[in-house]
């Protein structure tokens, strides 16, 4: 197996990292990548394999420790995300679960937005206390809630940023030192930016986890996720952690998502300049009484997007004049953007939170997050501009 020789003397940038960092031929000198989807590995002599058990050899023992296929997986996460070191996961949720659980004990306290993914939220406020360890939600854009909010066994601060699906901003930087001044750790779920257009480390998170399942994959086929941080991070929590609690990637799955890190930055930008059309067709129809895109100058934290985000992303949401029977009008008109929960997919879709995503929360939890029943979520994908600008202005007609 020969690893990828790419050029050490000169910086690359993220689109061709990301087709050729973590090439592993096999002695074909296949031109995609080989997917080893086997479970373990065998071992020429006794020898060997205890040479591999005892670190002397550092070569692949079994699926669920890591693969060849994860790897490079991996690597290419690794080197998009300027991280030291990273792992795999099965799902989003495995990677934030790990991320967290990884890292805590009983006694210890978590500091969280409170706009927050569902499941996410569910980690954090239902999970956690059963274990001991005690956690407090905060408005995430208010600073001075963060302060009031840590004790001396806090110990992890998250965030995702932008929020789902209000597409809120954070900031990651005045969030990090917070955290360090108190010597705990910044998680930051990195989904709705996408690694291309965010790097929470340059602004000091600690670390970074993914739903590969989203923008990575983007053609809507396997679950996936990845936890990113320094090396000593990894070694001192994750790895162990992942080997012994087995929340694996499937090496079938980590070959689909290394594909799909090669058009990673070609697709975030198609989608994000329909996406930037599509927000400056809602933001002045008389249908639409709110539109929030990052992207915007609008953006009610403009500066702070400025700040720590490449661009405005491939997400918008808007509240239509009305309330759900508007809101559903509008979506059962829709013909090319499907209805469904997901996001980051090449094709357009739709969600309506508050009966959805967001049902289990409740209307109080919702109203605080600014969660009303006329408020709907867009992923933009894909499809021509044209087709999807059409598709909206006809649904608008329907509410
Ligand atoms: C989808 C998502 C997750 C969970 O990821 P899965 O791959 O579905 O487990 C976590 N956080 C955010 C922001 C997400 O959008």
């Amino acid at each position: 197996m020969s690893r990828e020789s790419l050029p050490k003397d000169r910086p690359l940038r993220d689109a061709t990292r990301l087709i050729h960092e973590g090439e592993a031929r096999s002695g074909f000198g296949e031109m995609s990548e080989a997917m080893y989807l086997t479970s373990g590995f065998a071992y020429d002599t006794m020898d060997a394999a205890e040479a591999r058990f005892d670190g002397r050899d550092p070569g692949f023992i079994y699926s669920r420790f890591s693969n060849p296929t994860v790897a490079t997986f991996e690597r290419r996460m690794i080197a998009l995300e300027g991280a030291e070191a990273g792992r795999a996961t099965a799902s989003g949720m495995a990677a934030v679960t790990a991320a967290m659980l990884c890292q805590l004990n009983a006694g210890d306290h978590v500091v969280a937005a409170k706009a927050l993914f569902g499941s996410c939220r569910y980690v954090v406020e239902d999970l956690c206390p059963r274990f001991g360890i005690s956690s407090t939600l905060v408005d995430g854009a208010d600073l001075d809630q963060w302060r009031a909010a840590i004790r001396p066994e806090t110990k992890v601060l998250f965030i995702e940023t932008p929020t789902n699906p209000t597409l809120q901003v954070y900031d990651i930087e005045a969030i990090a030192e917070i955290a360090h001044a108190n010597g705990a750790r910044l998680v930051v779920d990195n989904v709705f930016a996408t690694p291309v257009l965010q790097k929470p480390l340059k602004f000091g998170a600690d670390v970074v986890v993914y739903s590969a399942t989203k923008h990575i994959d983007g053609q809507g086929r396997v679950l996936g996720g990845v936890v990113l941080g320094s090396e000593k991070f990894v070694m001192d929590h994750l790895h162990n952690f992942l080997r012994q609690t087995g929340p694996a990637m499937s090496p079938f799955n980590a070959w689909v998502l290394a594909k799909g890190l090669e058009t990673l930055t070609l697709r975030v930008e198609k989608a994000q300049s329909s996406a930037a059309a599509v927000a400056d067709f809602f933001a002045t129809h008389p249908k639409v009484k709110q539109l929030t895109y990052c992207g915007r100058a609008d953006h009610p934290q403009a500066a702070l997007v400025k700040k720590q985000m490449a661009g405005g992303g491939t997400l918008v949401a808007f509240t239509l004049d009305g309330a759900k029977p508007e809101a559903f009008r509008f979506g059962d008109a829709l013909g090319v953007v499907k209805i469904s929960n997901n996001l980051g997919d090449a094709k357009s879709i739709l969600t309506h939170p508050a009966t959805t995503t967001h049902q289990r929360l409740g209307p109080d939890a919702r109203a605080e997050l600014g969660i009303t029943d006329a408020m709907l979520r867009l992923s933009i994908g894909l499809e021509h501009v044209d087709d999807l600008l059409e598709d909206v202005e006809h649904a608008l007609k329907a509410v």
